[in-house]
């Protein structure tokens, strides 16, 4: 944050823009508890603004995000039976567990199903998956989700801004187009309702070009949002759509590597 403040103009997500200078934006998915308890202190010590987009269903609950339990029940070690046998959508599910690569396969086949379901099936597999892996549903310290009290302080801060990211974190291209409305309109309102005001931003769930469709944006438009974030790596041009702004997923680098990936897409 540092060094992004020094060598960038930070824009606000809500009104970012072409200008002269190389600018940049900090946004932040889903409503982490960690991005109240590590990122806002850093966030303020460097004076870099930044926007969360909150997946609204999740707030207030002792829960983790689903992808989280997935990777709880097959990846966090501990003894797991040899196979998980379930019920998924009224079809068997059978996933082979008995070794590391057999969890990781079961892993990651289970993601991608469970990444198309509707909410009540989502729910149900992964009762079944809790209840197989003998782990809990309360989450793990390490991957909370913020409350409406941690909300509201953010809401207070001039430099933090927060969008909507559906309520049930689902994949929008999956969805009918009323559904898709419910899920953008609802995160909005959920959102709007804690924070006692307007909420004009929002980020596609896993944002991909494939995860959302137009009448995704249709929906954003109809709600009158200002800016919308997708997640595919790319520049906000001068001709960009304002409801598919490109953004570059930042892992856990170190700064060298950071400056690497930024410099891909800006001139240092
Ligand atoms: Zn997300």
């Amino acid at each position: 944050m540092r060094w992004l403040s020094r060598t960038f103009e930070v824009q606000e997500f809500e009104r970012c823009r072409v200008g002269r200078r190389a600018a940049i934006v900090v946004t932040f998915d889903d409503g982490y508890l960690d991005n109240w308890e590590v990122a806002k202190p850093i966030l303020e010590r460097h004076g870099v603004p930044a926007t969360i987009f909150v997946a609204t269903g999740y707030v207030g609950t002792s829960r983790e995000f689903w992808w989280d339990e997935l990777e709880r029940v097959f990846l966090t070690g501990g003894d797991r039976p040899r196979m998980f046998s379930g019920c998924v959508a009224g079809k068997q599910l059978t996933l082979e567990t008995s070794s590391p690569e057999g969890l990781m396969a079961a892993y990651n086949y289970a993601l991608s199903l469970i990444k198309t379901l509707q909410v009540a099936e989502r729910e149900a597999i992964l009762d079944q998956m809790r209840v197989w892996a003998g782990t809990p549903a309360t989450a793990r310290e390490s991957h909370q989700i913020m409350g409406r009290e941690e909300l509201r302080e953010l809401a207070r801060c001039s430099r933090i801004g927060l969008g909507g990211h559906t309520v049930e974190h689902q994949l929008l291209s999956s969805l009918s187009p009323d559904e898709q409305w419910r899920q953008i309109k609802g995160s909005c309102e959920q959102l709007s309702g804690i924070i006692g005001r307007e909420v004009r931003t929002f980020s596609y769930p896993f944002g991909g070009r494939s995860d959302y469709n137009r009448w995704s944006v249709e929906v954003c438009k109809s709600l009158g949002l200002s800016r919308v974030a997708a997640n595919f790596p790319g520049q906000l041009r001068r001709w960009t759509s304002h409801f598919e702004i490109p953004r570059m997923i930042v892992r856990d680098w170190n700064l060298e590597m950071f400056k690497e990936k930024i410099g891909k897409y800006m001139v240092l």
